[in-house]
């Protein structure tokens, strides 16, 4: 299987970027939980090896690191084809789409992150190309123009978003497979951690682990992430081993608690019950105020504290829960100052 990428560069070994790629699951064994979702994946996919057919079009969506990438990738090499990695916001001009179209060989993969980036007119090429494995080309410019048909090779796009809700309906129609990628439960998230420690080449105990995940907000990439901290601590430290002492002292530095919140969220929450009464208040209020951009607080922020039951997402805006008070010591509906 060759991966294509072209949003990144190739990178030189042991960058952050070459690591990152190592942690990836390289077998559906290592691909943790979501179990339900491997099990009907692995049908299709030996249905389709079975007819020696492409692997019908495939919808993933769910918050950003939850594994949609890691996943498609795993689906290529199971299929034995080729997958071309790109991203909605990647492609902007119809002539790029088509190019990337007809380089294609059969059965081959397009991944799409952010589908729901793709420009209208883009998607317009995806029709007839999801449906019919065809394209059309206009040929020259005004009243002499021409259109013509081209065949593509039977390809399997698998498109991957965190907004479902903003995809067309015509778009979404043409995905015989759709997935929702959920929030990773604790045990799973520890797995994860052991997992990738070895991959790191550090020993982690059971204690260690379990800190790790808890704080990981059901996402295996932040886990990743918090355990290369934790990492660095050992090797500052001189320690060959993690364990749940170390995770604290390195979450203590941090300021991460022992929900996974942080200073920055910590913010966002007390910018609402501050500034707003507890709310409701509208996203472009939210983002003017807070300085963060719209998309990390819908795409990142809020499906977390929404899950923790903090916040409320209402027709009139968000608006912070009874527990989301309770957390800083306050009582809902009671005057701050
Ligand atoms: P997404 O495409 O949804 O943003 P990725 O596939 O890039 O997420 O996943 C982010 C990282 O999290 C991966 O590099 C991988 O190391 C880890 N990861 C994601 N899902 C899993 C899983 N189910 N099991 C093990 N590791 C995972």
């Amino acid at each position: 299987m060759k991966i294509e990428k072209d949003i990144f560069k190739p990178e030189p070994e042991k960058s952050e970027e070459y690591i990152e790629k190592s942690l990836r699951p390289q077998t559906f064994e290592e691909y943790i939980g979501q179990k339900n979702i491997i099990k009907n994946l692995r049908i299709a996919i030996l249905s389709a090896k079975k007819r020696k057919k492409s692997l019908d079009h495939i919808l993933f969506y769910g918050p950003p690191g939850l594994g949609k990438t890691s996943l498609s990738i795993l689906i290529a090499k199971e299929m034995g084809v080729n997958i071309k990695i790109t991203s909605g916001v990647a492609i902007d001009k119809k002539g790029d789409l088509a190019a990337i179209l007809t380089n294609l060989r059969e059965k081959d993969i397009l991944f799409i992150d952010e589908i729901h980036r793709l420009p209208p007119s883009l998607e317009e090429i995806l029709y007839p190309a999801m449906e019919d494995f065809k394209i059309d080309i206009v040929i020259g410019e005004g009243p002499g123009a021409k259109t013509i048909r081209l065949e593509i090779p039977n390809f399997t796009l698998i498109g991957a978003t965190t907004r479902i809700g903003l995809l067309t309906p015509p778009l979404r129609a043409r995905f015989g497979i759709v997935e929702k990628l959920s929030f990773y439960k604790v045990f799973e998230l520890k797995e994860i951690v052991k997992q990738s420690s070895k991959k790191l080449d550090i020993s982690i105990t059971d204690g260690g682990a379990l800190e790790i995940a808890k704080r990981s907000r059901g996402i295996p990439r932040i886990a990743n992430r918090l355990l290369k901290r934790v990492r660095d601590l050992a090797v500052v430290e001189g320690k060959r081993e993690i364990d749940k002492e170390l995770s604290l002292k390195m979450f203590e530095l941090l300021k991460i608690d022992g929900n996974g919140i942080d200073t920055v969220l910590k913010e966002f929450l007390l910018t609402i019950i501050e500034k707003f009464n507890g709310g409701p208040v509208g996203l472009k209020t939210l983002s003017a105020i807070t300085g963060e951009e719209k998309d990390t607080i819908e795409d990142i922020y809020e499906p977390f504290l929404i899950k923790l039951g903090f916040l409320e997402r209402t027709t009139r805006g968000r608006v912070i829960t009874e527990k989301g008070y309770e957390y800083f010591g306050f009582k809902k509906g009671k005057k701050l100052f």
